[in-house]
């Protein structure tokens, strides 16, 4: 046999063998293939600094992830690196479908929050691998989740997977501060490169475990709204020898204890009454039971009242206001010509800041208590935004049914659980542009244990590559037809 001859059957003989591998193995190949490609995409990421301060750059991690879409095969014609100056660029790329429906935007912010080293166990701008963990600032606030939406894209782009609609991903800057949110500006400067029918965001993890055994799958389709508030009394004051009955810190209190008593409306949404559904299908006979009397109408008062001992509860359920700070007087020996309280309200998506600052203003019905609105950037308004947050969406069948049949199959018996966040996320934007919009990522979290803008923040090893392989076989379901 000649040498060619020889290698020529080799060749075949190697061809027979890779042939007859099962389709299994094939998908097995792709997957770690994946998963090997996600890990070196989330070194990568975390090895920028992308915190919004002087040795941070959010542009040089959009650039590194353009360079890696276009040696993926993505036609420089699909990425886009735009942005409102040269250290805030986002990255938009598209993945381009049939067009038989409109497109479905990703996004996920590339910035992160400070982690100084000394703080840390570990180097926090360097991914480490240690005790089934990665560790490292952003590996779940989110830097993962963005890995694996990148590391998805590329998988489809290899695969010659041409989506019903086009795929949409938009990596942004500045979503946990920094004056340049770019979701915002993109909405409001590019809205035709990013205009979708829905959104999904990576920005929450979805399994929520309890001692290692997950408890149910978490789908943010909802946000309430946070607004601080300033009372403030002011009094003449006087020799503290000689009191008097109006005394600043008095009627202050006085005001506090009204607002401490009271308990804003019941409500609930599309979103919490699914939420409430399908959560009373896994509780105690008793939640369970509770649960389907507060979602009859008139909702049933015994049941209700049982419910909102529990603080998750409450907070789901109800606008909350509550003091956080005080700060009152000026001398040991001085009547306060000052008293001053801060109360913090997450409220009620369709509700406005300014319905909920005249609200509080009737609880501490003391007209010498003034309510203004205190801004974030630290100004006090006599009036609050009269802007109300963005009603929910509702749950649309394409995202929602191909999530219930894939975590069905992937953690038998977990449900999902639509749920409003107490925070906010750059889903706001979105929103309030009336995008639906849809926030999970399949990693699997403790909340016991988050260290989102935490020291040591991580995720589990096994988790991060399980949710990768989720991640795709989602988007190729809500994509394929
Ligand atoms: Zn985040």
């Amino acid at each position: 046999m000649t040498a060619a001859a020889c290698a020529r059957r080799l060749a075949g003989a190697l061809l027979l063998v890779f042939l007859a591998r099962a389709p299994g193995a094939w998908a097995a190949d792709a997957a770690s293939a994946s998963n090997a490609l996600a890990r070196e995409l989330l070194a990568q990421l975390i090895a920028i600094n992308t915190t919004d301060t002087a040795r941070g750059s959010v542009t040089a991690a959009a650039e590194a992830m353009a360079q890696r879409l276009r040696a993926a095969g993505f036609p420089d014609g699909d990425i886009q690196l735009l942005g409102p100056s040269a250290g805030k660029k986002n990255l938009v790329v598209r993945l381009r479908g049939t067009g038989q429906h409109k497109p479905v935007l990703l996004i996920g912010h590339l910035d992160v929050v400070e982690a100084r080293r000394e703080d840390w166990s570990t180097d926090p701008f360097q991914l480490i691998e240690k005790d089934g963990y990665f560790y490292g600032r952003g590996t779940l606030d989110m830097k993962g989740p963005d890995a694996i939406m990148l590391a998805t894209l590329i998988r489809l782009k290899q695969e010659g997977f041409r989506p019903a609609r086009d795929i949409i991903l938009a990596l942004t800057a500045d979503e946990e501060g920094g004056g340049a949110n770019g979701v915002e500006w993109l909405l409001e400067h590019h809205r035709q490169l990013i205009d979708a029918q829905f959104v999904l965001s990576g920005d929450d993890y979805s399994v929520v475990t309890e001692n290692g055994k997950p408890l149910f799958f978490q789908l943010v389709a909802s946000e309430k709204v946070y607004a601080d508030f300033q009372l403030r009394v002011t009094n003449k004051g006087g020799h503290s020898s000689e009191p008097v009955p109006d005394n600043a810190i008095y009627t202050l209190t006085r005001g506090l204890d009204r607002l401490a008593a009271y308990e804003f409306p019941f409500e609930l949404n599309a979103v919490t009454r699914e939420y409430y559904r399908r959560l009373a299908q896994t509780e105690s006979p008793q939640r369970a039971a509770d649960m389907r009397a507060i979602l009859r109408d008139p909702p049933d008062k015994e049941a209700l009242a049982r419910l909102s001992q529990e603080t998750n509860d409450r907070s789901i359920t109800r606008t909350t206001c509550v003091a956080t700070r005080l700060d009152a007087g000026h001398a040991n020996n001085a009547l306060p010509q000052r008293a001053e309280a801060v109360v913090n309200c997450r409220i009620l998506p369709g509700h406005s800041p300014e319905e909920v600052r005249q609200r509080l203003q009737q609880v501490l019905s003391d007209p010498a208590i003034t309510v203004s609105y205190l801004a974030s950037d630290g100004t006090l308004h006599a009036e609050a935004p009269a802007v109300r947050g963005f009603a929910p969406p509702p749950l649309l069948p394409e995202v929602l049914t191909p999530l219930d049949e894939l975590v069905a199959e992937t953690w038998p018996g977990l449900k999902v659980i639509p749920a409003m966040s107490a925070g906010a996320s750059d889903a706001t934007h979105t929103s309030a542009v009336g995008l639906p919009t849809y926030t999970f990522s399949p990693l699997t979290v403790d909340p016991n244990d988050d260290r989102e803008h935490g020291r040591d923040e991580r995720i589990g090893v096994a988790s991060f590559g399980e949710a990768n392989e989720f991640f795709y076989r989602y988007l190729r379901k809500v994509t394929e037809r």
